[in-house]
C-alpha cells in the first residue's frame, strides 16, 4: 500500500503520517530524515548533497529523487510506504510513478489534507517559544501555566520569525503554487481523496482510514488502543 499525503503547512500532515504508519504498519518516508541520514553516513548521495549544502544551495531535485526512490524500492518499503514531502514537483511525481510501475506498484491513494486559510494561519502563528530553553507552546493547544512565561525556566516566551503572520502567508502561497500541478496530475487517475483536516487528530485519522476502506472496526480498535501512544 503506497500512500501520499499532500497538505499545507499547519494542516497536521506530519502527525497524520505518523498515525498512518502506526495504523497500517508501513514506514513513513520523510525526505528531511533521509537526507540527514545519507549525509551522516557519508554515502555517495549524501556526499553530493553535503557539497550543495556547504555552498548554501538547495539540494537538487534529482538527488532527492534518487535517495527517495532508493528507499521506496528497497526492502524496508516492500509492503508499502507513507510519503510526505516527496514528490514535491511534477518531475519527481513522474519519476516516482514510473519507478513504482516498474515494480508492479502504484500509488494506492493520494490524500489532499485541507483546512481554511484562517484555521491554518491561527495554527501557524499561535506558536510561542521560550527565548531561553527553547521549549515550545501554542496559544490554542499547549498553553503555558502563566501566560507569556515558560513553564520550565520562567523566561519570557517569544514568537519566532518563522511563526509570524507574514511568514505564514508566504508559506501558504508557496504551498498552493507547488501543489496545484501535483493535484492536477493525480485528480484524473481516481486516487486523489480530498480530506477535511479540521477537528481533532483522531477524527482526521478516521477520515483517512475510511477513505482507504479501513473505517469502522479496524480503525476504532486502533484509535482506542493506540490513543495513549500517539
Ligand atoms: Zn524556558
Amino acid at each position: 500500500m503506497d500512500l501520499l499525503l499532500i497538505g499545507p503547512p499547519g494542516v497536521g500532515k506530519g502527525t497524520q503520517a505518523a498515525r498512518l504508519r502506526q495504523a497500517l504498519g508501513i514506514p513513513h518516508l520523510s525526505t528531511g530524515d533521509l537526507l540527514r541520514r545519507h549525509v551522516a553516513e557519508g554515502t555517495r548521495l549524501g556526499a553530493a548533497a553535503a557539497a550543495h549544502m556547504r555552498r548554501g544551495d538547495l539540494v537538487p531535485d534529482e538527488l532527492v529523487t534518487e535517495m527517495a526512490l532508493d528507499r521506496i524500492l528497497g526492502p524496508s518499503c516492500a509492503a508499502g510506504v507513507v510519503l510526505d514531502g516527496f514528490p514535491r514537483t511534477p518531475a519527481q511525481a513522474e519519476a516516482l510513478d514510473a519507478a513504482l510501475a516498474g515494480h508492479g506498484r502504484r500509488l494506492t491513494a493520494v490524500f489532499h489534507l485541507t483546512a481554511p486559510d484562517r484555521t491554518l494561519l491561527r495554527r501557524l502563528t499561535g506558536r510561542r517559544t521560550c527565548g531561553d530553553c527553547g521549549d515550545s507552546y501554542h496559544l490554542d493547544t499547549k498553553r503555558p501555566r502563566t501566560p507569556g512565561l515558560c513553564d520550565h525556566c520562567g523566561h519570557r516566551l517569544v514568537q519566532r520569525a518563522d511563526d509570524t503572520a507574514e511568514t505564514a502567508h508566504a508559506r501558504l502561497a508557496v504551498h498552493t503554487r507547488q501543489t496545484e500541478p501535483l493535484l492536477e496530475r493525480y485528480r484524473p487517475t481516481g486516487v486523489l481523496h480530498e480530506i477535511d483536516g479540521r477537528g481533532d487528530a483522531d477524527d482526521v485519522t478516521r477520515r483517512l482510514l475510511t477513505a482507504l476502506g479501513r473505517g469502522a472496526a479496524g480503525s476504532s480498535a486502533f484509535l482506542a488502543g493506540g490513543a495513549g501512544r500517539l
